[in-house]
């Protein structure tokens, strides 16, 4: 199918697209990458009556460490396939440097951005997952100023985010990594580049071999990525030896029953979810502490 007729315009100021926001409210789709909001549009599932393009806004872009060296800030208008190649997020953040790899595929990575997959929210994305397990700050912008929203607060439920109207993502803080930090990324997906039928990011610090400030990021499993925070408690203080993980794998699997379970979809029921995640755990804290 064809998109439906649309309006385009590129504004160069990022003043003009908050503009544009107040003109046309909800009439007004935000083209970043377009790997996502092109199939919607092909598929009619959004029939906006303007697109406006927001890749001519050179402040949305860049990779930068802040002064200090704490603070790892990627623009919302970064590739997947920049946060590839960026020798700056592979010494601060080498958690994305080892998620990227399963974001889609090649040519989509070369076009889709950051900040339109934490606007975009889907619980199955990469980025969302990893962000929380980083305890990542989203920057968002409107007519208003600038708002500073933790990840965990900023993923509120299925493709809804913190986003007020009139607001854009304009970039994520990333605590850069300490020297006691290990982080693991694995996903299982039915073929490589497909979204994840269950993947998990981890962040944890290693002191004296014990794990502390563990961080578990499930995604595939919720309506947002969600925290195994049960699993967390009992695994801070441990080492991360087979027989803590075979337990850290039976809490995993109770956090995961009742309410809790994860969605089931067409193809994975909630139990095979349950078990693919604590197959997960028990890799991604075996390559962590390697
Ligand atoms: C075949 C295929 C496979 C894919 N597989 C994966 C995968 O495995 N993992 C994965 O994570 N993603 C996957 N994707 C999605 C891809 O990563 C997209 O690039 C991403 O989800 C959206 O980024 P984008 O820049 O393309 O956003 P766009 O498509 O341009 O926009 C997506 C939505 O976000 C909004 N938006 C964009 N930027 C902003 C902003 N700065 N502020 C506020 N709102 C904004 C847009 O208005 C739109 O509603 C796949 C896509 C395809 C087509």
């Amino acid at each position: 199918m064809k998109a439906p007729a649309f309006e385009y315009i590129k504004p160069r100021t990022i003043d003009h697209v908050f503009a544009l926001l107040a003109e046309y409210g909800d009439e007004a789709r935000l083209l970043a990458g377009g790997q996502t909001l092109m199939a919607t549009l092909n598929m009619r599932l959004s029939e906006p009556a303007v697109v406006i393009d927001i890749t001519g806004i050179d402040a949305l872009r860049g990779i930068a460490l802040s002064a200090d060296g704490s603070m790892l800030r990627i623009g919302a208008l970064v590739t997947h396939s920049e946060i590839e190649a960026s020798a700056l997020v592979a010494a601060h953040t080498p958690l994305l440097t080892m998620a990227v790899p399963h974001v889609a595929h090649r040519a989509i990575r070369n076009l889709g951005t950051w900040g339109g997959s934490i606007a975009y929210a889907d619980p199955a994305a990469e980025w969302p997952a990893c962000a929380l397990a980083l305890d990542a700050v989203v920057l968002v912008r409107g007519k208003g100023g600038e708002r500073r929203i933790a990840a965990a607060d900023f993923f509120l439920d299925l493709y809804t985010t913190a986003l007020a109207e009139g607001e854009i993502v304009t970039a994520c803080e990333i605590p850069a990594r300490q020297s006691n930090q290990r982080f693991a990324f694995d996903e299982l997906a039915r073929r490589h580049g497909d979204y994840a039928i269950v993947g998990l990011a981890v962040a944890a610090r290693l002191i004296e071999g014990r794990l502390a400030d563990t961080r578990l990021a499930y995604l595939g499993i919720g309506t947002t990525p969600v925290r195994a925070r049960k699993t967390e408690q009992f695994l801070d203080g441990q080492a991360p030896q087979v027989t803590v993980l075979l337990k850290a794998a039976q809490i995993l699997a109770t956090e995961f029953s009742g309410e809790a379970a994860p969605l089931g979809d067409l193809t994975n029921s909630a139990a095979t979810k349950r078990h693919l995640a604590t197959v997960l755990l028990q890799r991604t804290l075996a390559n962590l502490a390697a």
